[in-house]
């Protein structure tokens, strides 16, 4: 079972993948995960993406490839694997097809969590801060009293990240990076639009029921 995850800021991306990975003992393998590890133990590949990282600069394409390829040859990538963060461009997906070619595991199917922008906007401009540490969402963890921590009694306060003009942004820029990808694994039939606007466990479900297809 040879999986691609895309979906926005506030999709629950992170959860889905955790869990899928779980049920369906695959490995869930974020591209920035494996670059921390790579350089962490100073693999060939982890020293040379070092360079470019400790210069500020963007590591290239063909070492983050070369990285990827490497963890789909470990062992626990035998029944498959769920693939996040990966490809962000054109060019990246045409090298990951390739070297998925070269090994043999080509996807099946390239996943996209959908969501409405509102929606978006909803779930990621409604978290609140206290000075003491505690945080709440407006819809999902609201204080008792509007504007107020409960523990401490400290006014609450939104950071600058969940505000909802840089949310917009962020969801602007991510539509912009990714839609062509959604085009191109759309062009192979390799894509499957989720509706992420249900709850945790009915998106779950529904995609169980795609990948279920593809249980050896
Ligand atoms: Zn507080």
């Amino acid at each position: 079972m040879n999986v691609v995850l895309f979906g926005p800021p506030g999709a629950g991306k992170g959860t889905q993948a955790k869990e899928l990975s779980n049920y369906y003992d695959i490995p869930h393998i974020s591209t920035g995960d494996i670059l921390r590890a790579n350089v962490k133990e100073g693999t060939k590949l982890g020293k040379e993406a070092e360079q470019y990282m400790n210069r500020g600069e963007l590591v290239p394409d063909e070492v983050l490839i070369g990285i990827i390829k490497n963890r789909l040859a470990e062992p626990d990538c035998k029944k498959g694997y769920l693939l996040d963060g990966y490809p962000r461009t054109i060019p990246q997906a045409d090298a990951l097809a390739g070297i998925l070619e070269e090994i043999g595991m080509p996807l099946d199917v390239v996943l996209n969590i959908d969501v409405p922008d509102e929606e978006l906007v909803g779930r990621l401009s409604g978290r609140y801060m206290c000075k003491c540490g505690e945080s709440y969402h407006i819809r999902f963890n609201p204080p008792q009293k509007e504007g107020i921590c409960d523990s401490c009694g400290g006014q609450l306060y939104q950071r600058d990240d969940d505000k909802e003009e840089v949310i917009r942004q962020r969801l602007e820029s991510y539509k912009n990076k990714t839609q062509p990808l959604i085009d191109y694994y759309a062009n192979k039939n390799l894509l499957v639009h989720i509706n992420g606007e249900k709850g945790i466990n009915s998106v779950f479900d529904d995609i169980r029921v795609v990948l279920d297809k593809y249980v050896n």
